[in-house]
């Protein structure tokens, strides 16, 4: 999305393929994955959603000056392929299972990042895997600190940002992957909004709403539980 948008001005023509019906949906959800998209559409941007490319694809994709594959997104698919034959212990979409050390199923072996699916404990120890950088800078301290015996637990509210036209995307918390997040109070151009779960909020997500959702995140780090009451 931020390739689309940089190149926006400058390519003849963009597209972007993605399984989903809208971008960002898994990690942020429909309603910010639906606005980001009108606002790349305003700029001329294609989409094709729900689709896929394969070899003699029947998109008419080739001829565009410049072409954007959104399904491919790094960390989309856990990595781990080269663990076959290993006894890793991997969930069904291949992620590498750790604990709140970062540590995998066999003593002294720590996995990180986009590549693993962890306790989290704002969905009270669901095991998710989160595409965030925040995060994996995050796994990668506790799974190093871990590795040195100091015996350090997790502790994190996951953090998205980015920026697109100018206006700034965030999103702290999570859903889990089961869910796909709602809001309720999603508009355009400034918003704000909040998942629940069992009656609490569990993420923030905004556009141009700052510094919102860093306010949320804190609240969250610091065990603080927001009620979906007190969040409206
Ligand atoms: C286009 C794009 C935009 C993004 N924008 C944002 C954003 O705005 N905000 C945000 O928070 N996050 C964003 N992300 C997600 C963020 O980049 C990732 O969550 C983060 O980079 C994960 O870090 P990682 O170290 O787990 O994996 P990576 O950064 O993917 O690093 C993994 C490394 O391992 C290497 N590797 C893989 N397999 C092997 C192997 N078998 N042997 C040796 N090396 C191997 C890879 O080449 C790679 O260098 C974005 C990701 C993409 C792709």
């Amino acid at each position: 999305m931020e390739i689309a948008a940089f190149l926006s001005d400058k390519a003849g023509a963009i597209s972007v393929v993605e399984r989903q019906e809208f971008p960002y949906q898994k990690a942020l959800g429909p309603q910010v994955g639906g606005v980001t998209m009108k606002m790349l559409q305003n700029k001329g941007v294609k989409f094709h959603m729900k689709a896929e490319l394969r070899q003699g694809s029947s998109l008419p994709l080739w001829s565009f000056a410049a072409l954007v594959l959104a399904p491919l997104l790094a960390g989309t698919f856990p990595n781990s392929a080269f663990l076959k034959g290993t006894s890793i212990a991997r969930d069904a979409s291949g992620a590498i299972l750790v604990d709140l050390h970062m540590q995998t199923n066999i003593p002294n072996v720590f996995a990180a990042g986009d590549v693993v699916s962890f306790p989290v404990a704002l969905l009270n120890g669901e095991q998710c895997s989160i595409h965030h950088q925040q995060v994996a800078e995050v796994h990668g301290h506790t799974a190093a600190l871990n590795m040195l015996k100091k015996e350090k637990e997790l502790h994190t509210v996951p953090f998205f940002w980015t920026t697109m036209f100018g206006k700034s995307i965030r999103y702290a918390g999570c859903h889990g992957d089961a869910a796909v997040p709602s809001y309720a109070r999603w508009r355009d151009p400034h918003s704000s909004a909040f998942p629940f779960r069992d009656g609490v909020v569990t993420a923030a997500a905004s556009l141009s709403c700052d510094p919102m959702v860093a306010l949320i995140a804190e609240a969250l780090y610091s065990g603080k539980q927001i009620s979906k009451e007190e969040a409206e």
